[in-house]
């Protein structure tokens, strides 16, 4: 079997991933539901979703659930027609879905698709152990993921104040990491944001800069953490460059080099990553996609 990672939107305008399994050569007949995955987060439109996995050759069908950070609308745009259309179960905390249906963005309020998760206690779906843990931000309540799949784990921490004891021992279990660097603290400074704004983005509920998840990394990357995307970059105060270099270099001080020893993207917010895929049957032939998204 091999795992497909891709990432359709990452940023203040939509969060959407897909981790999901299928047979490393594809059967002529594929078997009903034998391919299979799972959504984190749900910020962008269901149309696009669709459309976004399409063109790398998954099937919407596949989607079998929705597991939900927290109840900002970049996470959640969907979670209405995800849920009572299109019938998936939506997982999040008791906290979270209260805020999920008292928000504008949530057209039809979600009823019996709603399922529930609590922090620190694993989850099993079909073949993927999930465990929710705690992050700092300013919503009613927020989680990481701790994905665990046909022995490869991911951790998504997409809106981080700052990296705690609690996310940090989980972000040491990746093998796949998704992590903010959402600004560059000088261009916050000097850009047009009110000064509230500055403040919250900054502050111990608001997200990471490229400093502190470079800082982060360079203390922390584990060996067994092959690949680290770079999430939720800001439009104004942030480039994909820019949060790549800042990161890159910190590691290199500390002799750990970017493309060599692990793999680092700074994800783009509105177009797609490429399609990842790790044949779990061969731990040497991680692919590596050829793309330009290394930037
Ligand atoms: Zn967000
Ligand atoms: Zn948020």
């Amino acid at each position: 079997m091999k795992i497909q990672f891709i990432c359709l939107a990452s940023g203040s305008s939509g969060n959407c991933y897909y981790i999901g399994v299928t047979p490393s050569d594809p059967p002529l007949i594929e078997k009903e539901g034998e391919s299979y995955g799972i959504l984190i987060d749900a910020g962008i439109a269901v149309r696009t979703i669709r459309k976004s996995l399409r063109d790398v050759g998954i099937p919407f069908e596949r989607v079998s659930a929705v597991f939900v950070t927290h109840d900002h609308a970049d996470h959640i745009k969907s979670l209405g027609t995800l849920g009572e259309r299109c019938n998936l179960p939506i997982y999040a905390t008791r906290e979270t879905h209260v805020g999920i249906n008292h928000n504008y963005v949530t057209t039809h309020k979600l009823t019996s698709c709603m399922r529930y998760v609590e922090k620190d206690k694993p989850l099993t779906f079909r073949d993927f152990t999930i465990t929710p843990f705690e992050v700092p931000h300013d919503a009613n309540d927020t989680v990481g993921y701790c994905v665990e799949l046909l022995g490869r784990t991911f951790v998504f921490a997409t809106d981080v104040g700052q990296i705690t004891d609690t996310a940090s021992a989980y972000i040491d279990r990746a093998n796949y990491l998704i992590l903010e660097a959402n600004y560059d603290p000088e261009m916050l400074q000097r850009g047009p944001y009110p000064p509230h704004l500055k403040k919250r983005i900054s502050g111990p509920n608001g997200h990471l800069s490229n400093e502190e998840t470079a800082d982060y990394l360079a203390d922390h990357l584990a060996p067994h953490t092959s690949h680290v995307w770079l999430c939720h970059l800001s439009a104004e105060n942030n480039h994909p460059d820019l949060a790549y270099k800042t990161v890159e270099w910190r590691l290199r001080e500390r002799g750990i080099i970017a493309g060599k020893d692990f793999y680092l993207a700074a994800l783009k917010r509105t177009t797609p990553s490429a399609l990842f895929e790790f044949d779990v049957d061969d731990a040497s032939i991680d692919a590596q996609p050829q793309d330009d998204n290394n930037a």
